[in-house]
């Protein structure tokens, strides 16, 4: 018998794919913490990498806003943060993979925004609480179009840039990540058993900082494509909506 709900459950959330008419559904959505040396540097520490292991939290996918989306500046923060990321979207299964592996999990990439509400993140960090409502809040994951994977070559290289109102506050190199694509992969994969629709927020580089209402930020990563947002002021996205 076919089941019925109380309500309309929740709809999937997809991005728009390149050049297809498919749209790409999401899955989970899994973030790297700390996986440049300067952004590690800047949040006041430093990572070795001999010695350290990727870790991760996740952003729950009812909480991405499309590239192109206006952002609610979300309550209970008065320091909300850009962070600009390489997202990997995944789009084969995979259980404990090597490196060399790895890369055939990859479907392609898109551009990401890591928003952050820095002042609950530093709260948690000093309570050794945990960070969801720092990191995994609505509107929270910005995502641009999905690009296709060229071959079986993983990204290893490339500018990524972030500008606030035509200002460059993020500019880095995806080369620059201590954790590579397919070691993250691969680490990642030993706690969970990846699948299609799965997305990797692969870390932000320095040069993170406060938006506020008004804000128009542009991200980019050579290759890979645009992910765009205006902030708007909390009031309106206040009340109860029908
Ligand atoms: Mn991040």
């Amino acid at each position: 018998m076919k089941e019925t709900y109380c309500f309309a459950p929740p709809t999937i959330k997809s991005l728009e794919i390149r050049d297809r008419v498919e749209r790409f559904p999401v899955g989970r959505l899994f973030c790297v913490g700390r996986n440049y040396q300067a952004h590690a540097a800047e949040m006041g520490v430093t990572v070795d990498k001999a010695s350290a292991q990727p870790f991760y939290f996740n952003k729950h996918p009812s909480h991405i806003l499309v590239s192109g989306g206006t952002m609610i500046y979300p309550p209970e923060t008065a320091n909300l943060h850009h962070e600009m990321e390489l997202v990997v979207a995944i789009g084969a299964m995979g259980s404990a993979v090597s490196v060399d592996e790895a890369s055939r999990l990859i479907f392609g990439y898109a551009a990401g925004l890591d928003m952050t509400r820095r002042d609950l993140q530093q709260r948690a960090k000093d309570r050794a609480h945990p960070w969801d409502v720092a990191k995994d809040f609505e509107q929270g994951a910005v995502l641009s179009p999905i690009v296709e994977r060229q071959g079986s070559n993983v990204l290893a290289s490339g500018l990524i840039e972030l500008s606030v109102n035509g200002d460059v506050r993020q500019r880095a190199d995806l080369s620059m990540m201590i954790w590579g694509i397919a070691e993250l992969i691969s680490d990642l994969s030993r706690y969970y058993t990846l699948g299609p629709g799965d997305l990797i927020f692969t870390g932000t580089p320095e040069g993170v900082g406060p938006v506020v209402p008004g804000d128009h930020l542009i991200g980019t990563i050579a290759g890979i494509g645009r992910v765009e947002t205006t902030i708007a002021s909390t009031e309106s996205g206040r009340g109860f909506v029908d």
